[in-house]
């Protein structure tokens, strides 16, 4: 029996960080992986559990080994999913959940057929960039850089299989929590 595999993506602060706290809190035997990045650690980061923080050169190591399931340059940073921990954990028929950029999603789901991609969409690009402002961990820059991506990533909704608006939070985590908990057979995206 292999696990089930969840993508899940939506612009820099749609609230997905936020949504899949409160989902895996609740479903205890669901993995969340954790990413490798070149982006270094915001205040109150830490090794290992949001993000192995990795040198350029360590994360060209983990490319050239072919350690990687998927790898993009998102904002100017480099981030990839660790191909053992998941495949591992998959093989043992455990649940795994990947918060990825959509370059990353469609890679895995060319290998992984079956994989549920979820896409969490804020409520508007105004509402985002309020969040992004409000959450403090970017400079004016980084906004501005993540609120010209997000126009972009947005054109990619269609092509996963829920679209999740979080608007209120309470709703849209019910939402994210009953597809994960859901085992039911679903139409393949168009
Ligand atoms: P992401 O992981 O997608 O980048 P975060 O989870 O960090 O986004 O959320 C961005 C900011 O928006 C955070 O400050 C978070 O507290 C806030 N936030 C998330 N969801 C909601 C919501 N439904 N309503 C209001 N604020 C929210
Ligand atoms: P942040 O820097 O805000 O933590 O993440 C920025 C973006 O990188 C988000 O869109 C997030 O989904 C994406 N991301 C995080 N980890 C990975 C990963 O392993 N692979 C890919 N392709 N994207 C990732």
């Amino acid at each position: 029996m292999t696990g089930n595999l969840y993508v899940v993506s939506g612009p820099s602060g749609a609230g997905k960080g936020t949504l899949l706290s409160r989902v895996l809190q609740r479903l205890d035997a669901v993995w969340l992986s954790v990413s490798a990045t070149t982006r270094p650690p915001r205040k109150g980061e830490e090794e290992g559990v949001q993000y192995f923080f990795l040198s350029d050169e360590a994360f060209d190591a983990l490319i050239a080994e072919d350690e990687l399931l998927e790898w993009a340059t998102v904002h100017g940073e480099r981030y990839g999913t660790i191909r053992k921990e998941v495949e591992q954990r998959l093989n043992e028929g455990i649940d795994v959940v990947l918060e990825i950029d959509p370059q990353g999603a469609f890679q895995v789901q060319s290998r992984f057929p079956q994989a549920i991609l979820i896409y969490i969409a804020p409520p508007s690009l105004k509402v985002l960039e309020r969040r992004l402002k409000g959450r403090g961990t970017e400079s004016e820059a980084s906004i501005q850089r993540r609120m010209k991506n997000a126009i972009v990533e947005m054109e990619y909704r269609d092509k996963y299989h829920v679209v999740i608006v979080n608007d209120n939070l309470k709703a849209a985590a019910e939402k994210l929590y009953q597809e994960i908990l859901g085992d039911d057979a679903r139409m393949s995206p168009s």
